[in-house]
């Protein structure tokens, strides 16, 4: 029993298996894990806020697709009833 616990302990990495990376925005040193050093490119703090910023953004980009939108289906709307009228039919609304 204790001969295996000892093998399971000297297989285990000396090294961790950890980098450092510097943060985009505020240049602060961060500890990761060596697999997410070319994903994490800020620190906790500069990371949440971009995600923030990046949520913001993107909540505005829908809104502005969504008015575009409105405004094409209006003008789709406006080409249809001309025509209407032209064909004679006068359009209810
Ligand atoms: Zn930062």
């Amino acid at each position: 029993m204790g001969k295996q616990i000892d093998t399971i302990v000297t297989k285990q990495p000396k090294t961790p298996q950890t980098a450092e990376i510097v943060c985009l925005d505020c240049g602060k040193v961060r500890v990761v894990g060596k697999g997410e050093v070319f994903q994490v490119k800020r620190c906790v703090e500069c990371q949440d806020k971009y995600r923030k910023v990046l949520r913001k953004q993107y909540r505005k980009n829908r809104i502005q697709q969504l008015k575009e939108k409105l405004v094409n289906a209006e003008a789709t709307i406006d080409t249809l009833r001309m025509k209407l009228v032209q064909a004679g039919i006068t359009p209810i609304v």
